[in-house]
Parts: C-alpha cells; sequence; structure tokens
C-alpha cells in the first residue's frame, strides 16, 4: 500500500510544472506526512477514495470538509446531471440562484438574503467589507490561530504579506471574553465586526467546543458596540445542525460564512445575512467570474434537501460519537498518550509530548496500511455516508496504529 508507481511519477512531473510540487496545505511533503500517504488520487465513492495506484482508503477526511453526505452521492450527481444539460453558466443567474437562497433562508434561522461566491475565503472576505460597509469602522476581531482564509488578512504563513495587509486585525483568544473585551476597549469606537468559528478548530493543539457563555458575551459585546458578529461556517458549517452552528446554544450571527459541505464537493460559498445588513451588503462590488455557475447551486439545493430529509446531521453525531468513544478505548487498551479533542463529527488525534508529530505519524501512516486514511495533524470529517462498519473498520486500523505507536514509545 501507500504511495506507490504511479503517485510517484506524478510527483516527478508535477515537480517541473509546479512550485514545490504542490501547494497550500495540500501538498503531503512540504507538511510531512508520513511517506506512505499519496499526493494523487484517482475516484472516489461513498466513504471510499482510491489513489492512483489503485489503493483504497475508509476516508476521514471528506476532502477536508466539502463532502457532506458521501463522495459521489447519488441525489446530489442526479441533480448535477440534470441541470448540466440546461447548462452550468450563462449570460446571467439560472433560476437556480433564487432557489438556493430562498431554500437558506428557510434553513439558516438567521438569513434574511444570501449571495454566493466560490471559496471559503470569498465568502469570509465579503463579511469583512459588508461589516465595514454597515459600520463604517476599519478593525476586524479574530481568534488567535483561527484559520479564515488564504487571502493576506487571514493567511498564517507570512511570505509575501505585508504589514498593511494586516493591520486592521486584533486577535483575542477563544473562549476568554476578558481578552475579547480588552481587545474591543483598544479600537473603541473602530470595531467593524467579530469574526469567530462555531468551534475552535485550527492550530496543532486541541480542539474545544464553543463555551456558551462567551457566544453569549460575543453576541452582547457586538450589540453593545454596534459591531457586526460573523460566524465563519466554512469548515463546521452544516455538520453540527443545519439551522446554523450556534442555534443550538441560542447565539444568533448577523453574517455567517458557508462552503465546503455546501455543494456536497461542487465549488460554492454563501453568505447569508439579517435584514439590518441588507443595504450593506447591497452596497459592496461583489462578483466573480464563475459566481453564477448553475450546477454548483443545483448540487447545493439537492445537497440540503438530502441532508434534511435524511437526518444526516444526527445520523453523523451518532457515528462521531461511536468513532470517539471507540478511539479512546483504543488509546487505553494499547495504553498510549492520545488525546481526542474537537466536536464528534469533526475530531482531531494529538499524542502527548508529540511536538514534532513523530507518535501521531507512526499511529496514522499504520492506519494507512491498513486501508483508513486518518491525518495526524488537521481535524477529520465524518460524513453521512459513514456506516457503523466504516467507523468500526477505522477503529480496528486505530487499533493497529496504536500498537505500532506503542512499540515505539
Ligand atoms: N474559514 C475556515 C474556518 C476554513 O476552515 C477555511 C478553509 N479551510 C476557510 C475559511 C477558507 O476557505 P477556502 O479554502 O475555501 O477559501
Amino acid at each position: 500500500l501507500g504511495s506507490g508507481v504511479h503517485d510517484r511519477a506524478l510527483r516527478a512531473r508535477a515537480h517541473r510544472v509546479i512550485p514545490g510540487g504542490m501547494y497550500g496545505h495540500l501538498a503531503v511533503e512540504k507538511t510531512q506526512l508520513p511517506t506512505n500517504f499519496p499526493q494523487f488520487y484517482e475516484t472516489a465513492v461513498g466513504a471510499h477514495v482510491r489513489d492512483v495506484d489503485g489503493n483504497e482508503y475508509i476516508d476521514l477526511m471528506c476532502s477536508w470538509g466539502p463532502v457532506l453526505l458521501g463522495y459521489a452521492h447519488p441525489a446530489v450527481e442526479e441533480a448535477v446531471r440534470r441541470q448540466m444539460s440546461l447548462g452550468d453558466i450563462n449570460n446571467g443567474p439560472s433560476a437556480r440562484l433564487v432557489e438556493l437562497a430562498e431554500l437558506l433562508v428557510d434553513t439558516v434561522a438567521h438569513a434574511d438574503w444570501a449571495i454566493f461566491g466560490k471559496n471559503g475565503t470569498d465568502a469570509t472576505t465579503a463579511c469583512c467589507t459588508i461589516a465595514r460597509a454597515a459600520t463604517g469602522r476599519t478593525k476586524i476581531l479574530k481568534a488567535t490561530t483561527a484559520y479564515h482564509g488564504s487571502n493576506p488578512t487571514f493567511t498564517p504563513i507570512p511570505a509575501g504579506v505585508t504589514d498593511a495587509d494586516r493591520v486592521n486585525i486584533v486577535e483575542f483568544a477563544f473562549n476568554d471574553l476578558a481578552s475579547l473585551e480588552a481587545a474591543a476597549a483598544e479600537n473603541d469606537g473602530d470595531v467593524a465586526a467579530v469574526i469567530v468559528t462555531p468551534f475552535f478548530h485550527d492550530g496543532f493543539g486541541d480542539l474545544a467546543s464553543v463555551d456558551p457563555a462567551f457566544a453569549a458575551g460575543v453576541r452582547a459585546l457586538c450589540d453593545r458596540i454596534g459591531a457586526v458578529l460573523i460566524l465563519d461556517e466554512v469548515r463546521a458549517g452544516f455538520r453540527l445542525d443545519v439551522r446554523g452552528s450556534w442555534e443550538r446554544i441560542g447565539v444568533r450571527p448577523d453574517l455567517s460564512a458557508f462552503s465546503k459541505a455546501l455543494g456536497n464537493g461542487y465549488p460554492i460559498s454563501a453568505i447569508t445575512g439579517t435584514d439590518q445588513l441588507r443595504d450593506a451588503a447591497d452596497s459592496v462590488y461583489l462578483t466573480g467570474s464563475f459566481w453564477l455557475q448553475s450546477v454548483p447551486m443545483a448540487a447545493a439545493i439537492a445537497t440540503v434537501h438530502e441532508l434534511v430529509n435524511t437526518g444526516g446531521v444526527e445520523h453523523m453525531n451518532s457515528l462521531g460519537q461511536r468513532l470517539v468513544t471507540g478511539l479512546r478505548a483504543v488509546a487505553e487498551d494499547h495504553e498510549v498518550p492520545l488525546i481526542v479533542s474537537g466536536e464528534v463529527t469533526m475530531p482531531k488525534i494529538r499524542f502527548v509530548d508529540d511536538p514534532d508529530l513523530r507518535l501521531a505519524n507512526v499511529f496514522c501512516s499504520t492506519a494507512l496500511d491498513f486501508g483508513v486514511f486518518l491525518h495526524p495533524w488537521h481535524n477529520w470529517f465524518v460524513s453521512a455516508a459513514h456506516t457503523e462498519g466504516t467507523i468500526d473498520a477505522a477503529l480496528t486500523a486505530a487499533a493497529a496504529g496504536a500498537s505500532a505507536v506503542r512499540q515505539s514509545l
């Protein structure tokens, strides 16, 4: 198993025509994944992916989030084929634009309107622009190490970024209301927005659920100082609650940025907002050559309907619980210091005293040899295509990984 002859040949060709052979977080060499991790894939169906050498894996990355119902989900693919036969792009939008906006307004609790782009960064950027247009202020408050996109304002990699790109970003600590209050006070009168993810899902440390008192405090602060509360749902959206990830704790944002899961893999993002921000959204120039593609909109309509009609969120939650409980049992059985954090549908692993990820890499590389794709430093994603059987197979591979870690300790 693992990176085979076709994968190696493609990597060699890529190094000649693509800087570094691959860019961003998907570069398996630069991100120091174990050597058996493939760089190139051929196909994927349901909860299974196959690499270019024909190795098949039970997948727990879901294309890093976009796959919600499972790869190539029949209902989504049918909607895509139907729309493809009518056409994808035209001189203007199709009726799918209005249908999808209506669906999101009906589904997402705070949403009175929606606007669509392609990527998560489109949506988070537009949210900040709308907030600035609405308030006439400049500062955006974000949590330290929280990822909100790849543009110069939000990228975690400093190359090519100037101080001017960051001057209007002020950081606070997630779940720490005092630090948020301090950041707001230092920029009194100039805070356009607070942007925050539904739970803390960044960095190399452990993930953390939101403290409901913190979420309520963010809402209260924004109301008090007249700032816009932006919920960055790009990663968590539709995996925790179709109505919005903070609906369960009774906190509604003013703007939300969705992307990843919305189209079950088709390229689309959405900004949803309240009536108070409708005029500001209308005043901002938002466009892109491919923003009106009808196929991803048809995919998104089918995805949201299928998720709601099949109780997909509940299904993913029960499987996520089985996964996380099983992982903790595996760690105990094999006496390895494995910490599992995050929401159960998006868990992350970490080994104690493993700053260079040596143990995490042994764990995941062994699981890969057992036909299960687990990631050593990023959160995983459960999809609605997983079953108790695929989760239990993942746990068997995890047990092999834990045994290998025990031996290497
Ligand atoms: N916000 C969050 C929370 C994300 O996880 C991501 C993508 N990982 C983004 C924004 C940026 O999305 P995209 O890569 O589609 O631009």
